[in-house]
């Protein structure tokens, strides 16, 4: 097995075992290759393994990947998204993770309707409060969610957050149940047409804590690839 096969087994091992811990089936979690710089023959391993949700950050370096490899699993766009790149991200990615402004919404709403599709996308939370995230802060997410609710050609999946990085994955704790919990609220207002389910959080350091915590989604890129040159 390649060391790429070998570190995504070892993942999905912690991952099933940080579900049991807290109650959960394994089977809930889904893990997603983050592959920014990662050259095809490494994400072709991680294909190979099984991994079949690929994070991609840069609308250029996406499309060359999407376009030249050509493999049939799901692409995802985590990466800080310009308005004007709307239309490429509707046409490559099947869901986008960061949406985190109503202006944003509305041109992948546009661009998805002029596509004739329907976009799965989750709304982008700022946990932490740091001025240097994306996200909208946790304060404004439920309005945001309900405004983007009323745009037909997009659906809403679920919430993504980014904590700080940390020493401690410990320490990411309180960003992660913070996100679920303001899941849980949003869920309660039973808005038509939001689907609060997903919940994208824990990233190669943290990914065992957001799991406990009650991550659908990990996102992680070193711990399965090394270091990112
Ligand atoms: C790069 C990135 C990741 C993966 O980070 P690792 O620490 O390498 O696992 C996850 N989420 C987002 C939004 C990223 O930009």
């Amino acid at each position: 097995m390649s060391a790429v096969g070998e570190n995504i087994r070892r993942i999905r091992e912690e991952i099933a075992e940080a579900a049991l811990r807290s109650g959960r089936e394994p089977s809930e979690i889904r893990l997603m290759a983050v592959t920014k710089t990662v050259d095809d023959k490494r994400i072709l391993e991680a294909i190979e393994a099984g991994v079949d949700i690929m994070g991609e950050n840069y609308i250029q370096e996406a499309k060359r990947k999407i376009e030249a490899m050509d493999v049939d699993v799901k692409w995802h766009m985590i990466g800080h998204l310009q308005s004007n790149k709307a239309k490429y991200a509707v046409r490559l990615f099947d869901m986008v993770h960061s949406v985190d402004r109503m202006g944003l919404a509305a041109e992948l709403d546009k661009r998805s309707a002029a596509a004739d599709r329907v976009t799965d996308i989750l709304v982008e939370v700022n946990v932490s409060g740091e001025e240097s995230k994306s996200g909208v802060r946790a304060d404004d997410a439920p309005a945001l969610v309900r405004e983007i609710a009323r745009l037909d050609n997009l659906s809403i999946r679920g919430l993504m957050t980014m904590p700080p990085w940390f020493d401690d994955p410990e320490d990411a704790r309180p960003y992660c149940v913070a996100l679920r919990e303001l899941k849980d609220r949003i869920a309660a207002e039973e808005i038509p047409g939001v689907e609060m389910r997903e919940l994208s959080m824990g990233m190669s350091g943290d990914y065992r804590v957001a799991v406990e915590e009650g991550a659908t989604i990990v996102r992680v890129g070193t711990a399965i690839f090394g270091a990112r040159v």
